[in-house]
């Protein structure tokens, strides 16, 4: 079978950064989408001391025209993408009226219009040759059933983010499959020192979803490979 190409964004830290590691540790060839060229060649370098088959592209997803010269970028260098992971996100803090404006634009930039340009960019030719695995990370904070129990911001782009995920996997068909995954709470910059979860811990529930079987779900929600609540 071909190695399979993943693209994680915001791949340089955190549960992104994870995600990569496990992907190439299976032996997937994978980039790291990065918007700050230093901070991507230092965890690019530490993958490849571990000898893993990694890359980087820029990739502000905030930005269209950054989703798009990444996606030419990749194309140059004859890299087709298998599995994209949607791990780009931001966290700003703020009740519904006590957050800026500026709050909710930048987090539908990124938390959910990000995941949107990148998938929409990609998706078409992972149905066209029949084989693709797209994983937006998604929260807790997303689930209508657990209240939307954080910032105001941060909880209606995540929840955005998991309409986004059953509107792309509608489209799905062949072996193709769009599912969005609650990591959990994370010790990394966003989680803070006190969460629950190692970014490796919280990595494996992604990587689950980026390289299901084809018999695998498609359009779901998951925290850990288990069904999580909408
Ligand atoms: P993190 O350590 O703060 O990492 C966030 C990553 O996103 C960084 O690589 C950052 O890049 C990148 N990023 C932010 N804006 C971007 C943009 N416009 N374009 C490209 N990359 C961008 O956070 P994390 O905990 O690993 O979070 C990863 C994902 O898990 C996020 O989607 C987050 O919402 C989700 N999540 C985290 C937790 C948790 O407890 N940590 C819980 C639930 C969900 P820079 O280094 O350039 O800033």
């Amino acid at each position: 079978m071909a190695t399979h190409t993943a693209l994680v964004t915001g791949g340089n830290r955190g549960i992104g950064l994870e995600t990569a590691r496990l992907l190439a540790r299976r032996g997937l060839r994978v980039v790291l989408g990065v918007r700050e060229a230093a901070a991507g060649e230092a965890a690019v370098q530490a993958l490849k001391d571990e000898k893993l088959r990694v890359g980087m592209v820029a990739l502000d997803v905030a930005d269209k025209a950054s989703v798009e010269a990444a996606v030419l970028q990749l194309a140059r260098r004859n890299l087709r993408i298998d599995v994209l992971v949607n791990n780009a996100g931001i966290y700003p803090e703020g009740d519904a009226l006590a957050a800026a404006d500026e709050a909710f634009e930048d987090a539908f930039r990124v938390n959910a219009l990000g995941a949107l340009w990148t998938s929409r960019a990609l998706l078409p030719e992972m149905l066209a040759r029949g084989y693709g695995r797209i994983v937006n990370v998604s929260s807790g904070y997303a689930s209508f059933a657990r209240g939307l129990a954080g910032p105001a911001a941060y909880c209606v782009s995540k929840a955005a983010l998991n309409a986004v995920t059953l509107k792309l996997a509608q489209l799905a068909h062949g072996d193709v499959k769009v599912n969005a995954v609650d990591p959990g709470w994370v010790r990394t910059r966003m989680g803070g020192p006190a969460a629950d979860l190692t970014p490796e811990a919280a990595a494996e529930g992604v990587v689950w979803a980026a390289t299901l079987p084809a018999k695998g779900p498609n359009g779901g929600f998951f925290h850990q490979g288990k069904p999580a609540q909408w």
